[in-house]
C-alpha cells in the first residue's frame, strides 16, 4: 500500500498509486476548472503533488499548455534567474557486470574495456581544466573487482589534487551504482558534491526486464539507494529517469513520488533532477524500447517537472542537441554539460579505442557553448560556492525557497564567468562576456554587494582567483 514515509520501495513508489494517479489525470485533464485550480496553486511557487502535476502533464488543451510553458519560465526566473551552471562528465571505467539492455557497457557487450589509471585521471582532469571546467560528474560501471569503492575514492582524491595553471576542479559529483550506507559515508567523507543515480525506470516489471542480470536487477535495492545515501550523510542527491524506455507519464509520477518521499523522510528533496533520453549506442537502438517521446512532449515534461519542484536544479546533458537544449533552458533547466566525452579517456589527445557510452548530439566546444549561452542572455556559471561553504541539503533548499540564493549566486556566477573569460575564452567570447558582466552588474540589487563584486572583478583581472560570496 502507498506509504510516503516507508523505507520500502514498493510502498513509496507504490504501483497502485501510480496507476490511480494516471487514471485520475486522464479523467480530469479536460476539466478546465480542475486544471485552472492546479495552475493557480502552481503560481504560488511552492510546488505540486504528483497527482496535481500529473494532471498538468496529461492536459493537452493548447492554451493551457502555453500557460504551463510560461509558468515554468517564470518559476525558473524567480528561483534561478538567468544563470546556467556548467559541468562535464568524466568516465573512469566502463567495466561493468550488469546486464542493462540500453547500455553498451553491459557485461556481455563486446565494447572495448578501459579503466583509467591515476595518471590518466590526472591527464583527463588537466584537459578538462584547460577548457575551463570547475565541476565534474564522475561516471563508472558497476564492477566490484575493477571499480571497487577504493578506486573511486582514490580517483576523487586525484581529481581534487590536480592544480594546473589557474585551474581547479572545485566540485565532483558522483554517478556510480547503488551501494551501501558505509560506502556512501566514505563518498561523503571524500567531499563529493551530489550523488547522482538514475532510476532508469520506476516501473518495477519493466525495470526487471531491462536489467535482467547483475546486482542492478534488484529494483528495491536500486530504488532505496537515495535513502541509504542520505543515511550515509550525503544530503545532495540527484534523481533521474532514462526517458524513452517506458511510459513517460508513469515515470513522471514515480519521479515526483520519489522526490516527495525524500522530502518527507529526510526533510530535503532531491538537489537535482536529470532528464536524459536514451540514445543510440554500440549495439543499442533506442527504437527498440517502448517509451520514445517527441521533442514536444519532452519539453512539456520538463516544464511540468519545473513547476512541480521549483527549488530543484534540473540537468540536461549533451545527449540533446543545441535546439532541444535551447528550448529546455527556457523551461526549467539550470545545469548543462559542455564539450562532453562519454568514452573512457575521451579528453586525451587521441583516445585509442571507442569506449563511448552513447552518442552525444551536442558536439560543440565549451567555448562555443559559453558563447551561445551569452548570446541567449544567460550567465554561464562555474560557481561551486554553496557546496564549498557547506550550504548543502536543507541549508541550500531553505535559501533557495526564500529566493535568497539570487543574492549570492548571481554575483558568484559573474565572478566565475570573469575567471573563465580571463583564462580560457576565445576573443569573441571574451568580448561578449565582458559586455554581459557589465550589464548584469547593474542588476545586483544591493549596492554594497555590487561594490564588492566590482572590486573582486578588478582583482581577477589582476590575476587573483577564486572569489565567492
Ligand atoms: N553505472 C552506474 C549505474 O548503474 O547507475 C551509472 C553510470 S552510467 C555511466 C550513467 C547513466 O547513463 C545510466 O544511469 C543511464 O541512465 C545512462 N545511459 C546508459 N545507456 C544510455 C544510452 N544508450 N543513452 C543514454 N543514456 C544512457
Amino acid at each position: 500500500m502507498y506509504n510516503l514515509k516507508s523505507e520500502k520501495a514498493g510502498d513509496f513508489i507504490a504501483h497502485a498509486e501510480i496507476l490511480d494517479t494516471l487514471e485520475y489525470a486522464t479523467r480530469v485533464k479536460d476539466d478546465m476548472a480542475v486544471v485552472d485550480g492546479i495552475l493557480e496553486k502552481a503560481r504560488e511557487t511552492k510546488g505540486l503533488s504528483h497527482r496535481e502535476a500529473s494532471v498538468l502533464l496529461a492536459c493537452d488543451n493548447q492554451d493551457k499548455v502555453r500557460e504551463i510553458f510560461n509558468l515554468a519560465f517564470d518559476i525558473k526566473q524567480q528561483f534561478y534567474g538567468n544563470r546556467i551552471v556548467l559541468f562535464a562528465p568524466l568516465y573512469l571505467s566502463n567495466y561493468c557486470i550488469n546486464g542493462c539492455l540500453y547500455c553498451p557497457y553491459h557485461r556481455t557487450s563486446d565494447i572495448a574495456r578501459k579503466k583509467l589509471t591515476q595518471d590518466e585521471i590526472r591527464a583527463e582532469t588537466k584537459a578538462l581544466q584547460n577548457m575551463g571546467h570547475k565541476r565534474l560528474a564522475i561516471e563508472a560501471g558497476e564492477d566490484p573487482v575493477h571499480n571497487p569503492i577504493e578506486y573511486i575514492l582514490e580517483s576523487l582524491d586525484t581529481i581534487y589534487g590536480v592544480k594546473h595553471k589557474n585551474g581547479a576542479i572545485r566540485r565532483v559529483n558522483v554517478n556510480i551504482a547503488a551501494t551501501t550506507v558505509e560506502n556512501y559515508r566514505k563518498l561523503h567523507d571524500a567531499g563529493i558534491g551530489t550523488y547522482i543515480l538514475f532510476q532508469e525506470t520506476y516501473d518495477k516489471a519493466g525495470y526487471e526486464q531491462l536489467h535482467p542480470t547483475g546486482p542492478k536487477h534488484n529494483y528495491a535495492y536500486h530504488t532505496e539507494a537515495m535513502d541509504r545515501a542520505m543515511q550515509g550523510g550525503i544530503d545532495d542527491v540527484g534523481l533521474g529517469v532514462l526517458f524513452g524506455l517506458e511510459n513517460y507519464r508513469y515515470e513522471f509520477t514515480g519521479l515526483l513520488m520519489h522526490a516527495e518521499h525524500l522530502e518527507a523522510v529526510f526533510g530535503v528533496g532531491p538537489h537535482t533532477i536529470s532528464v536524459p533520453r536514451v540514445k543510440p549506442a554500440h549495439g543499442v537502438d533506442p527504437g527498440s524500447f517502448d517509451g520514445g517521446i517527441s521533442d514536444e512532449l519532452f519539453a512539456k515534461l520538463t516544464a511540468c517537472i519545473r513547476i512541480a519542484v521549483p527549488y530543484t536544479g534540473m540537468i540536461i546533458s549533451t545527449r540533446e542537441g543545441k535546439s532541444v537544449r535551447e528550448q529546455l533552458l527556457r523551461l526549467g533547466i539550470t545545469q548543462i554539460s559542455g564539450a562532453s566525452r562519454t568514452s573512457v579517456g575521451g579528453y586525451g589527445e587521441s583516445p585509442e579505442e571507442d569506449t563511448r557510452q552513447f552518442e552525444v548530439s551536442d558536439t560543440r566546444t565549451l567555448d562555443e557553448v559559453i558563447q551561445w549561452l551569452i548570446d541567449l542572455d544567460y550567465v554561464p556559471s562555474f560557481c561551486t560556492a554553496c557546496y564549498r561553504a557547506g550550504r548543502t541539503g536543507d541549508r541550500f533548499m531553505e535559501l533557495c525557497k526564500s529566493k535568497q540564493i539570487l543574492n549570492c549566486c548571481h554575483p558568484n556566477a559573474l565572478m566565475t564567468l570573469k575567471e573563465y573569460l580571463m583564462d580560457y575564452a576565445g576573443p569573441e567570447t571574451a568580448r561578449a562576456g565582458e559586455k554581459l558582466i557589465e550589464k548584469e552588474l547593474d542588476t545586483i540589487p544591493k549596492e554594497r554587494i555590487r561594490e564588492v563584486v566590482r572590486k573582486n572583478l578588478v582583482n581577477i583581472q589582476k590575476g587573483q582567483r577564486d572569489f565567492r560570496l
